[in-house]
């Protein structure tokens, strides 16, 4: 997972994507980088960990021009090496130089950039982000399209035809000399929001950058939309031609969107898939407590920070009271974005600690967003016993099972890692240890989001991709065979 950020038409553009990076470190700590342009060259900068770390105020000084673009970034293809932390750039193409910010992850990718190799490409990375530029660069170099000028019309077909092929997860940021480009795959699988600042155009994957910088939220990037920003004259919208009629009205009936944006990955202040995430959320806490109640539970709480709001949603239905029983530390990163089970549990027993004596004698519903591989939802119980007092600890999770690992950008790599893949619903509450344990329903979760407005990838519930399905199937024997 990781987020982009684009600013244009801006003299303070490579400080105002810092801050949008800034926004945007909750989906990715890895690296953070920026590529800035003043209409004659591009400016680069990446540095491994999160944004202040890498990119300090001398660095950005040298990063000139109105146009800049960025990237968080938590590896889902590739490791977490200096070459590949984006944006990444491509050089001696007829737009001079591109570079390409990517949230989302190609399945099988492999497979293709075996191909181009073989007819002579040669790659610097081993991201799946390398593929679709270099499917991209091939395109701006072939016959057709080449030319000392590129237009956004001509570039917006090289970008149809370089990528209409390509199954995946893409939400993408370009920028040249000349112009910035947003780009979402026809299933519109990440977000991408478009806002404006001043005179210019800002994106972001969530609209709580814009609040940082000031920035008035304008509408989603469409599915399958290419929506090209010129350093002169106006932007220009363009369509895959295989994108689905409907997204291009913005009725987002065919898409395939991330439903885990709204129950984990996005803040609860920003707008995803035309839907408020903190009201997502507290509908799932209502329906999980309408769906899952406790009798005579004592309090609620939240496994913080990525349950407050359904926690919240549970507790009000049930007039219940919401306790800060475990208070977080703000030092440590996400457990679930930080790379390897070692670090994890490192991590997981760092983040937490229980308020003492709180909890004494009392019946607890601790209500958590979902449950991945149950290591960090263990040590939390268990720290919350070890604390003292809880006479009962009852576990509710706002969303369904997940059993089936995401190929479309968050990692959950294999079914043996899942815990809900390998052990039953008692299985799992006694790995727990806790009195009881209920999940919301798929349906339930599907409705909390909206999906009047819009359908949601859940292919890590019930197991159904629908995109680039045969590169699953093949990944998904292979990982059986081992
Ligand atoms: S499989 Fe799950 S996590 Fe992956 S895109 Fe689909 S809903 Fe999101």
């Amino acid at each position: 997972m990781c987020g982009i950020f684009g600013v244009t038409h801006n003299s303070r553009a490579s400080y105002l994507a810092y801050l949008g990076l800034h926004a945007l470190q909750h989906r990715g700590e890895e690296s953070a980088g920026l590529v800035s342009s003043s209409g004659k060259t591009c400016f680069r900068a990446v540095a491994q960990g999160q944004v202040d770390e890498g990119l300090k105020p001398d660095v950005l000084k040298k990063l000139e021009g109105d146009f800049a673009i960025g990237h968080v970034r938590y590896s889902t293809a590739g490791g977490s090496l200096e070459r590949n932390i984006q944006p990444l750039m491509a050089f001696n193409v007829p737009a001079g130089e591109i570079a390409i910010a990517h949230n989302g992850n190609i399945p099988g990718y492999h497979i293709l950039r075996r191909s181009y190799q073989r007819k002579g490409a040669l790659f610097y990375t081993e991201s799946d982000t390398e593929v679709l530029l270099v499917a991209i660069a091939r395109q701006m170099q072939a016959g057709s399209f080449r030319s000392r000028f590129l237009t956004p019309g001509r570039f917006a077909r090289c970008v149809d035809k370089a990528l209409s092929p390509i199954e995946g997860a893409y939400s993408l940021i370009f920028l040249t000399k000349d112009f910035m480009a947003a780009v979402r795959d026809p299933d519109g699988v990440r977000p991408l929001a478009l806002g404006r600042l001043n005179d210019g155009y800002v994106l972001a994957s969530e609209t709580n950058a814009f609040d940082l910088i000031g920035a008035k939220f304008e509408r989603e990037i469409r599915p399958g939309e290419i929506f090209i920003i010129p350093r002169k004259g106006k932007p220009q919208s363009f369509f895959f031609s295989n994108s689905k009629l409907e997204t291009r009205n913005s009725k987002l009936f065919s898409c395939q969107s991330c439903v885990f944006e709204l129950i984990y990955f996005a803040r609860p202040d920003s707008r995803v898939f035309e839907k408020d995430v903190y009201r997502a959320r507290w509908e799932m806490g209502r329906s999980l407590a309408r769906e899952s109640p406790v009798d005579d539970a004592d309090c609620v709480i939240a496994i913080p920070d990525s349950s407050n709001v359904q926690a919240l949603g549970y507790a009000h239905s049930l007039s219940l009271p919401l306790e800060f029983g475990l208070v977080r530390s703000h030092y440590i990163g996400r457990t679930f974005i930080a790379p390897g089970q070692a670090i994890r549990d490192f991590t997981a027993r760092l983040k937490y600690n229980p308020v003492r004596g709180l909890l004494e004698g009392k019946k607890v519903v601790i209500v958590d967003d979902s449950i991945v591989r149950g290591t960090t939802s263990k040590k939390i119980i268990r720290l919350i016993r070890e604390a003292g007092g809880a006479k009962e600890i009852h576990f509710r999770v706002a969303s369904p099972p997940i059993i089936w690992p995401c190929f479309y950008g968050i990692d959950m790599p294999t079914r043996r890692e899942l815990i809900a893949s390998r052990r039953s619903l008692e299985e799992i509450r006694r790995f727990l240890g806790v009195e009881s344990l209920k999940y919301l329903s798929l349906e339930a979760l599907v409705k909390a989001c909206g999906a009047k407005n819009g359908s949601f990838c859940r292919a890590c519930f019930d197991g159904n991709y629908k995109i680039a399905a045969k590169a699953v199937k093949r990944i998904l024997s292979l990982e059986k065979k081992r």
